[in-house]
């Protein structure tokens, strides 16, 4: 691949990866914050479990949110680190060329498209 290819592409990456950390910081934050409410809520009103339900539904939810953000975070970090060390755009399965388009829509992909519909 071109510098000037590898370059725009190792620019979207960095771009995701802050993107991807500071929706991380937000919800680290809400996440945080809402455990906090929850025990105000909890020593003001003892009996209210219909409040305590919805809220163990959005911490799980902000939970299972945190924890796809983090699992994309590790493929884009996993990205950079193949563009410095020149395996960036190879199939880890097969080691076949992925096609610049193919990686301009999904900067961080580990697989060529072959390989990733076989998975
Ligand atoms: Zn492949």
């Amino acid at each position: 691949m071109d510098t000037k290819k590898l370059k725009y592409l190792e620019g979207l990456l960095l771009k995701m990866k802050k993107e991807f950390e500071e929706e991380l910081a937000e919800l680290e934050e809400k996440f945080n914050l809402s455990q906090q409410d929850s025990s105000h809520d909890i020593s003001a009103y003892p009996t209210h479990p219909a409040d305590l339900g919805s809220d163990t539904e959005s911490r799980e939810e902000s939970s299972y949110l945190i924890t796809s953000i983090v699992k994309k975070l590790g493929r884009v970090n996993h990205a950079i680190e193949k563009i410095c060390s020149g395996t960036y755009g190879t199939c880890e399965n097969c080691e076949s060329k992925i096609p610049f388009e193919h990686l301009k829509t999904i900067p961080y992909v580990e697989l060529c498209v072959k390989c990733g519909k076989k998975t």
